[in-house]
């Protein structure tokens, strides 16, 4: 049992140099920090990150702190007294930070790691996510003068027996995607985006038949919300406009011509029909839900009611609540949803997602190729697996 003595924010630079949250809380079990990561292509029905912003938000939790004092907490469910306190008043980053700081003290106290606080209803047979390797971005992750893809990510995603494997599947594969670069991509520099994904002025299609060189089932984030304006997906690479039957029948023709193994997002995020005619069509490959499901439980349940989708992005910020991430796994699993944990654009070194995820169960990891924050979450994962061993 923790008893939470004070709480107190601060904000710190994310990997895009933008302000995000860290929280202290100081306990019986000692002094506790996470911070919250943040997305740039963020869906319509995300909650709100921060009351106002980040700054205010260390001002609020300030106030509050003494409403903290002497609470309890037993249990992974026990968050729903810290959510009692401060619901609505600090913003889904700001309690994603909180709770995760709640979840160390605990694991502390009881002489846990955090995943063992969750697992037992949900991972018991401690299976590891797939990791989703981010190789190449367009879209609003990657800024550049040249041209590129319109679409956010394209993804390897290997499926090797352990989760290093994987992850050193996807190491040698995205310098082999370099050199493919080099010579198609007059204008390839080298440089990376957001995520560490490679920058590029080809378009999908080029990097698709690229991606086709490697026998690694691929991944697409289209991202298409970003690109949707007056019911017309507004491509610039090359520039022509799609309305919802185009858009509808060339993402069917990339699965088919390119065999695609996991497609997020690829219509609009208020778009529930168009997913399930995909579905319908190519149940074999993965539809997955990011900006259409914000993970919220309510926009699940109609997702599944519709049969929109067969897998779903958990991004725990975008709901802050880590109540309502497990009511969200939970629905999944009972109606057979695949549960991709994910990373966001701008990220902190957390690692608290991959515990989340292993703890819930999830089937895949999205979690970049490259970069320190991004390595050091499949790092922890990679941790914990060889720990079981
Ligand atoms: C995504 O869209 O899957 C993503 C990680 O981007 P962001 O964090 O910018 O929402
Ligand atoms: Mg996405």
């Amino acid at each position: 049992m923790i008893v939470i003595k004070s709480v107190s924010a601060k904000t710190i630079l994310d990997s895009r140099k933008e302000k995000t949250i860290s929280v202290t809380i100081d306990t019986n079990a000692g002094k506790f920090s996470a911070s919250s990561p943040s997305g740039k292509s963020t869906g319509k029905y995300e909650a709100k990150p921060y009351k106002k912003n980040a700054d205010e938000v260390v001002k609020i939790l300030k106030k509050f702190s003494d409403y903290f004092t002497e609470e309890i907490i037993d249990k992974f469910d026990d968050l729903k007294r810290i959510e009692d306190i401060v619901d609505g008043h600090i913003g889904a980053n700001t309690l994603f930070a909180l709770e995760s700081a709640v979840l160390k003290a605990l694991a502390k106290e009881q002489n846990k790691e955090v995943w063992e606080l969750i697992y037992e209803n949900f991972n018991k047979e401690k299976k590891f996510p797939r990791l989703v390797g981010n190789c190449v971005g367009g879209g609003k992750h990657s800024e550049t003068k040249t041209k590129k893809p319109d679409f956010q990510e394209f993804e390897l995603i290997p499926d090797k027996k352990t989760v290093r494997e994987n992850y050193e599947e996807n190491k040698k594969a995205k310098k082999i995607i370099k050199e493919f670069l080099e010579k198609k991509d007059k204008n390839f520099s080298g440089e990376k985006n957001d995520e560490n994904a490679w920058i590029t002025s080809l378009n999908e299609k080029e990097v698709f038949d690229i991606f086709s060189e490697l026998e690694i089932p691929m991944g697409v984030d289209v991202a298409s919300s970003g690109f949707y304006k007056r019911k017309k997906y507004i491509y610039d690479n090359p520039m022509l406009k799609r309305d919802i039957e185009e858009q509808f029948g060339y993402i069917c023709n990339l699965i088919k011509n390119y065999n695609l193994f996991y497609i997020e997002d690829p219509f609009d995020e208020e778009d529930f029909e168009s997913h399930a005619k995909l579905l319908e069509k190519f149940p074999r490959s993965l539809i997955v839900g990011d900006d259409l499901i914000a993970t919220n439980a309510k926009r699940l349940k109609k997702a599944i009611d519709m049969k929109a989708i067969n897998a779903i992005i958990v991004k725990p910020n975008q709901c802050g609540s880590l109540l309502e991430v497990k009511r969200v796994v939970e629905l999944a699993k009972v109606n057979g949803i695949k549960t991709v944990f994910s990373h966001r654009s701008g990220e902190t070194d957390e690692t608290i997602l991959a515990d989340l995820a292993f703890g819930f169960g999830a089937d895949f990891f999205k979690s970049g190729t490259e970069g320190d924050i991004r390595v050091k979450k499949i790092e922890r994962l990679i941790e914990i697996e060889e720990e079981l061993k």
